[in-house]
């Protein structure tokens, strides 16, 4: 049988996004020079105030929300654990 090997891109597609977003996550947080006056995912205005609360930033509060929640719901439903605190 040829073919034994699938090669499932749509989970490499998902991991790939899910680095992508990881590193725009750490970047969004870390101090990194300039932060920019428009939103690097939807060019909204960032607005003063917010750029100088946070050194660097690059996302505007809803981008960076949208961001922090991809980023935490996977981990946070694993995390819950109340399943598995039934077991023991
Ligand atoms: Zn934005």
């Amino acid at each position: 049988m040829a073919g034994g090997w699938t090669r499932d891109g749509g989970v490499q597609d998902q991991i790939d996004a899910s680095v992508e977003d990881a590193v725009k996550l750490v970047r969004s947080r870390l101090p990194d020079g300039e932060g920019l006056s428009h939103c690097e995912e939807c060019e909204t205005v960032i607005p003063d105030a917010r750029r100088k609360a946070i050194p660097g930033v690059r996302l505007c509060i809803s981008c960076q929300s949208k961001l922090e929640k991809r980023q935490t719901a996977p981990t946070g439903y694993n995390r819950r654990g109340s399943k598995d605190s039934q077991l023991r």
